[in-house]
């Protein structure tokens, strides 16, 4: 079978070392401790259920028959020698597929464990958060062996490593491997032997991985064989028999992570398309949510039969859901380009996120706490949806809460706000700002909170886009506080508010014309308004323009410069006021140039940038500074 050459590579052990990655994450594996070990065997069982199921699947494409296979997971235990092994008949590992998985990091969520424990995170809340895979066996192993045949190839081969920087890679005699799959042996570490007695396998099969899709037997000798697991469908059976810890499990199965589903959907869908939906919602934000190459986290099953990982089912703005989907109509031999634009996919999807969606929002009126935790970890995510999927605009808008001016620490809904609109009201208030802190700085919001309007702060990048293109809410548009010109004047003013006088007025009007004159295109328009109470500028866009905010963000993004502003005049402000009689009283001009460019520059500054002309500024204010000392 094999000629000279290659038989005297192929006969040796090899000696490899492990990238610079996995050498620090097996360091750490080995010598930190850890209060909860036992979810080393959840990773290596539920790796041997994977293989079992690509196993399945790619037999299924081959046309070989193979859903109906006797896929199974055996444990053994040996006390004696203080060993564990897991053995599996799924697909298998060559020599180089144990060098590209069991070497190297490919695995995204290992990779970015590794990277978090660089932020300096603490080991052991990370492996419950992320699960680390087949190199947390060396938590409790001083050495581990891998023994494995691909299926379809000849030669079997072995990895062996004692996780101390390097592995060794030798072929092995055919009767010493298993006909196909894997078997995976653990020399326990003297203070982990207890993973070598069945009571402890069985205990922690149970708690973590009592709903593998592949049937699961523990033998502790010879004669001494128990099924642990069926291997059955935990989505296919009825909802009544299935209890709340069971659901944990495997929502922790399917997720990989460690934390409990906020939200549970289960249900059986018939009629022109039959599946079974299983889905969750984590509470613990996943590390790669904002990832653009993440994959959707929903496994499609075609009757109980698992196809893939990587079908985008759900829409985007869904893709902190994990689950399982399992449909009854697609055939079991389905291809990965049939996967795309598949009109029964796109309606099970469809249908799916339909029934996410109303469920998030029965959530939120049967138990508001739970769904603002849901809110607070996946709201700037779910907002995507608000302008890519125009369709479902409404259902998203209900589902959307929002710091407020008004609000305070609690969380309020567009119901909330329209049902507290003041008299007069007829738009939805919102800024769009960097941050909490920034939006609460803002000049705009002055003339809003003297009359107790609320007002949306909206913080998250994505905000500034759907924004733009959300027609309104029951009946009332958005409208952003530094856009166009304020019609706060229709809304009467708290209490004991005083409207500047007349003659102010048409002096900071006759102020605003020689403003906009001394500025020149610099601005597109000065003008008086009643957006303010105690600053004295503020810029604005235009009534037609775009939000400032998106476009710098725009700017940022794809080039381009911003368009000229409005600057807004505070007749109310006592500088303001000054600087108009001076004007009226035909006080030196360069005066009021001086005070026109400060006042600009302010404005700029209210807006988180720098004066246009810092050199200018600086001159100008030290003249008027000076003027006003001497
Ligand atoms: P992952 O989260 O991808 O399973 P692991 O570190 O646990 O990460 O495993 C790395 C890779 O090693 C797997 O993706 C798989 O390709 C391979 N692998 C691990 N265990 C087995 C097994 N029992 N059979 C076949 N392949 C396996």
């Amino acid at each position: 079978m094999t000629d000279k050459t290659n038989e005297s590579e192929t006969t040796r052990a090899e000696t490899l070392g492990f990238t610079a990655e996995v050498a620090r994450l097996l360091h750490m594996m080995v010598h930190s401790v850890y209060s909860n070990t036992d979810v080393f065997l959840r990773e290596l069982v539920s790796n041997a259920s994977d293989a079992c199921e690509r196993q399945r699947h790619e037999a299924l494409t081959a046309g070989e028959g193979g859903a109906d296979e006797a896929f199974l997971i055996s444990i053994e235990t040996d006390r004696d020698a203080g060993r564990l092994t897991i053995r599996d008949n799924g697909i298998g590992m060559n020599r180089d597929e144990m060098i590209e998985n069991l070497g190297r990091i490919a695995h995204s969520g290992t990779r970015a464990f590794v990277e978090k424990l660089q932020d300096g995170k603490e080991a052991s809340e990370l492996i419950g958060q992320f699960g680390v895979g087949f190199y947390s066996a060396f938590m409790v192993a001083d050495e581990v062996e891998v023994t494995s045949r691909r299926a379809g190839e000849a030669g079997a081969w072995r990895w062996r490593s004692d996780g101390a920087g390097s592995y060794t890679i030798e072929p092995v005699a055919p009767e010493e491997a298993p006909a196909r799959g894997t078997v995976v042996t653990l020399e326990l570490k003297d203070d982990h032997k207890d993973y070598a007695a069945p009571e402890t396998i069985e205990r922690v099969i149970r708690t973590y991985s009592a709903n593998v899709p592949v049937p699961i037997v523990l033998k502790a000798g010879a004669e001494d064989e128990k099924r642990l697991g069926e291997g059955g469908a935990l989505w296919r059976k009825p909802k009544a028999s299935i209890d709340k810890d069971e659901y944990t499990n495997f929502y922790r199965l399917v997720s990989g992570q460690y934390d409990e589903p906020a939200l549970t959907v289960h249900y059986h869908a018939e009629g022109r398309h039959e599946y079974s939906v299983l889905t969750f919602v984590p509470t613990i934000k996943p590390f790669d949510l904002f990832d653009p190459a993440r994959k959707g986290g929903v496994k499609l099953y075609v009757r109980r039969v698992f196809i893939t990982d990587d079908a985008e089912i759900l829409p985007r703005y869904l893709r902190f859901v994990r689950g399982v989907i399992d449909s009854e109509d697609l055939p079991l031999n389905i291809s990965r380009e049939m996967l795309q634009k598949n009109p029964i996919l796109e309606a099970i999807g469809h249908g799916v996120t339909k029934r996410m969606l109303a469920d998030l929002e029965k959530l939120a009126e049967a138990e508001p706490e739970a769904y603002l935790k849901i809110w607070e970890a996946f709201g700037p995510v779910i907002k995507e949806g608000l302008y890519e999927d125009p369709e479902r605009r409404d259902p998203l808008l209900a589902l959307a809460r929002f710091r407020t001016t008004t609000g305070g620490e609690t969380w309020r809904s567009l119901k909330d706000y329209v049902a507290d609109l003041k008299e007069n009201q007829t738009k939805i208030y919102y800024l769009l700002a960097d941050s909490a802190a920034a939006a609460a700085a803002s000049p705009h919001l002055e003339g809003y909170r003297k009359r107790g309007v609320e007002v949306l702060l909206l913080t998250d990048p994505v905000d500034a886009f759907w924004v733009a293109t959300a027609l309104g809410f029951d009946g009332k548009g958005f409208q952003s506080v530094t856009q166009g010109a304020s019609d706060l004047d229709a809304i009467p003013a708290a209490e004991g508010e005083e409207a500047p006088k007349p003659e102010t007025e048409s002096a900071v009007a006759a102020l605003a014309a020689f403003v906009k004159d001394a500025l020149g295109d610099k601005v597109s328009d000065v003008r008086v308004s009643h957006r303010l109470a105690d600053s004295p500028v503020c810029l604005v866009a235009t009534d037609f323009g775009l939000d400032r905010r998106l476009e710098k963000i725009m700017a940022t993004h794809q080039g381009g410069g911003l368009s000229a502003p409005v600057l807004e005049l505070n007749p109310a402000h006592e500088t303001v006021a000054l600087i108009a009689e001076k004007l009226a009283g035909a006080a030196d001009k360069g005066l009021i140039e001086d005070a026109a460019a400060l006042l600009y520059g302010q404005a700029r500054v209210l807006d988180g940038e720098a004066p246009d002309d810092p050199a200018d500024f600086g001159r100008r204010l030290m003249r008027l500074m000076t003027a006003a000392l001497r």
